[in-house]
């Protein structure tokens, strides 16, 4: 008989927590696994399918944070849209999320990782309804090209994805949309690549990082014969990370002379650009941030800042008295 015991949560609401980012925002894991069955990743095999965590063991994880001095929240798992549907919930996301806001002292909850397929309209709905969700979306795309998104074993296809962008900017147009490509994943070709390098022009993403397809080992794309050179691979990320700064910057300049609430991050110390911040579009360590032009704040207050300056990804504001 296996000695090996079922797969188990890593941890509950009970369990202790050593808070490695800064108290006043935290990341709350919402499911483990993945049901997904994309062809460059092994998570599914390591993991296993996915499986969402109870309401009531999220809420009362919430709860004890904020007691500890938490305001922001980023929930996580692989696949944060679909939480809920594995215990039979239609709308899993948007009721845990409609427990969420009543805890008082979370000021703001952030959805990370949000796979399209059961991102619908009651989500998009409560999104815009609910002051305390910021006004941010993660939704790593990984390519464009209907060919690519096949062979990556991706649910939708460029029609959907583009339908679902327009519901989310159409409801809700001040949304920052963070997304996430690969280049160079087997068989794609210079039209494949051209096809992605349109689409994010066209599209505009506030926030979007770029990877290099690299082959993980017992997954079905690394055992494609068509694999792209290293060289040809890094050229492609370099042509979309050139670009997205440009559109990042345009982006920014659109702030300027905007009032935005800002979480202070960092402040203290003698020189004045320590102070900085996100607003409620910017996450926690991979978004920019906003430099604070005043040294008299704390850590974890959340402050009105008027934009006077913006840069490729970070911008620069007053605290407005
Ligand atoms: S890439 Fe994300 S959604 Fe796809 S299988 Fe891996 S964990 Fe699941």
């Amino acid at each position: 008989k296996s000695k090996v015991r079922e797969p188990v949560f890593d941890f509950n609401e009970y369990t202790p927590r050593v808070l490695t980012t800064p108290r006043y925002t935290a990341y709350v894991k919402i499911a483990e696994g993945c049901s997904n069955r994309c062809s460059f990743c092994i998570i599914p095999k390591i993991r296993g399918p996915f499986k969402s965590r109870s309401i009531d063991s999220i809420v009362r994880e919430t709860e004890i944070l904020s007691s500890k001095g938490v305001k922001e929240i980023n929930l996580i798992s692989q696949d944060t849209t679909m939480y809920g549907a594995d215990a039979g919930l239609r709308n899993g996301l948007s009721e845990l999320l409609r427990k969420l806001v009543k805890i008082n002292e979370i000021r703001w909850i952030r959805l990370l990782y949000c796979y399209p397929t059961f991102l619908n309209n009651e989500l998009i709905k409560i999104m815009k309804n609910e002051e305390k969700i910021c006004k941010y979306i993660d939704l790593p795309l990984q390519h464009s090209h209907n060919y690519i998104l096949k062979a990556m074993l991706r649910q939708e296809r460029e029609g959907e994805i583009r339908d679902l962008i327009f519901r989310i900017r159409d409801a809700i147009p001040d949304i920052a949309i963070r997304t996430a490509f690969i280049v160079g994943f087997p068989g794609e070709t210079d039209r494949h690549f051209e096809h992605l390098l349109n689409f994010l022009k066209e599209m505009r993403f506030e926030h979007l990082g770029v990877f290099t397809y690299s082959p993980e080992e017992g997954t079905k794309a690394a055992e494609l014969s068509n694999q792209i050179s290293e060289d040809i691979k890094n050229k492609r990320r370099d042509i979309i990370m050139e670009t997205q700064k440009r559109l990042s910057l345009e982006k920014n300049k659109g702030f300027i002379g905007i009032t935005k609430d800002v979480l202070v991050e960092k402040a203290g110390g003698s020189d004045k650009f320590l102070v900085s911040g996100r607003m409620q579009t910017q996450a926690p360590e991979i978004d920019g941030v906003v430099y604070i032009e005043k040294s008299e704040v704390k850590a974890g207050d959340i402050l009105s800042v008027k934009i006077t300056k913006a840069m490729e990804y970070d911008l620069v504001g007053g605290v407005n008295i």
